[in-house]
């Protein structure tokens, strides 16, 4: 059989970082990512980029523990590298606080990043409305750098990179042997899945350069995650609202909840304001799907709904969905060599 043409459809953190893991693994396809829209003007773009995984209600604690397993070592590798500022990924220190005495179990995460431990009473100081908090280090993305990283790293793999909205993944059949959605919130029209919402998230991105340390509230609606260049402030959780433009009130609402964590960051300049739909869904869509239209047949894998999670388990997920293009070259192969006999 020819390399196999592979369609990668998407060029959020979910669709460069899946086009890589087929090239890692499938040197001999051949692989060309579309999307109607590129950094910096995806969701991807807008996330905070944090390695704090989200839950997913339907998918196997120890899949989702595997995924950010992968992630976080991946991450680590380029953290301790010299392309770290290049891909925008470094560690952080931090504390996530919580204002009622805390009962659950440890986090399923919590082995993964660095040094989990339970706040010391001098540190909860800090927060005098919190009563009960964890420490930990863990990794951030500097999204918009992250993302240009990963499209240099495709472009160097000879990767071809075109704009294109996708309108039906069967229309791709004629060019391709295999499509990958990758299409995040925009599944929702292209598939007609009804299982995949979004939940609007606003943050202000903010020059604050001597905040060092992380703070989430526990509830995961107040947050200040320090990145390279910027601290990002958050921020909303609106299920099913599709609004992209930011609404001001709820932009003081966020500042004031900060300041309220940390009151240096009153002096914070130049306040950026945006807003990202996350794609949720109750577990990501990571399978093999086989398209029919008569006697021809498209192999599809899909890659879509990381809802509030998409950067913390991203590596993870497009090993997967490239171990299982790896599945459907073998099924064609067979039937190639079927039609040969
Ligand atoms: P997207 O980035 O939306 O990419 C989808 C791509 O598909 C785009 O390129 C789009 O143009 C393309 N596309 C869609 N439809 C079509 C079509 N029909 N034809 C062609 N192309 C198409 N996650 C974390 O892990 N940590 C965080 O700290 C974090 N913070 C967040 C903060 C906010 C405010 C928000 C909104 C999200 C946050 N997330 C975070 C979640 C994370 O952003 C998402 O899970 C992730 O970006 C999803 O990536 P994606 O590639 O699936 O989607």
């Amino acid at each position: 059989m020819a390399a196999p043409n592979v369609a990668v459809v998407g060029a959020g953190v979910i669709g460069l970082s899946t086009a890589l893991c087929i090239t890692e693994t499938c040197p001999r396809c051949s692989v060309t990512v579309l999307s109607d829209q590129f950094s910096p003007n995806t969701t991807s773009d807008v996330a905070a980029g944090m390695l704090i995984p989200h839950t997913y209600p339907g998918t196997p604690i120890h899949v989702q523990k595997q995924w950010f397993k992968e992630t976080f070592s991946y991450l680590f590798a380029i953290s301790n590298s010299a392309e770290a500022s290049e891909a925008g990924i470094h560690l952080v220190s931090g504390w996530q606080i919580f204002k009622n005495t805390h009962k659950e179990e440890l986090p399923f995460w919590s082995d993964v990043v660095l040094g989990f431990r339970t706040m010391s009473e001098a540190e909860l100081q800090k927060f005098p409305q919190h009563q009960f908090g964890q420490a930990f280090t863990t990794l951030k993305c500097d999204c918009p750098p992250y993302l240009l990283w990963l499209e240099k790293r495709l472009k160097a793999a000879g990767i071809q990179i075109y704009t294109r909205k996708v309108a039906d993944l069967w229309e791709l059949h004629r060019d391709y042997d295999i499509v990958v959605n990758c299409t995040g919130i925009g599944a929702r029209q292209l598939l007609g899945d009804e299982k995949l919402f979004p939940i609007r998230g606003q943050v202000l991105k903010v020059h604050a350069p001597w905040v060092k340390n992380f703070i989430r509230d526990g509830d995961g609606l107040t947050y200040i995650y320090p990145g390279i260049d910027r601290v990002t402030l958050g921020g909303t959780r609106e299920k099913e609202n599709w609004s992209l433009s930011p609404d001001p009130d709820t932009t003081k609402d966020i500042f004031e909840r900060c300041c309220s964590l940390e009151p240096s960051l009153r002096g914070a300049q130049d306040i950026k304001v945006k807003v990202g739909l996350r794609p949720s869904r109750p577990a990501v869509r990571l399978e093999r799907e086989v398209l029919r239209q008569g006697e021809c047949k498209l192999g599809v894998v899909h890659n879509y709904g990381h809802g509030s999670g998409g950067f913390s388990v991203h590596r993870g997920t497009a090993k997967e969905a490239a171990r299982l293009v790896g599945e459907c070259i073998a099924a064609l192969q067979g039937s190639s060599s079927k039609a040969k006999l």
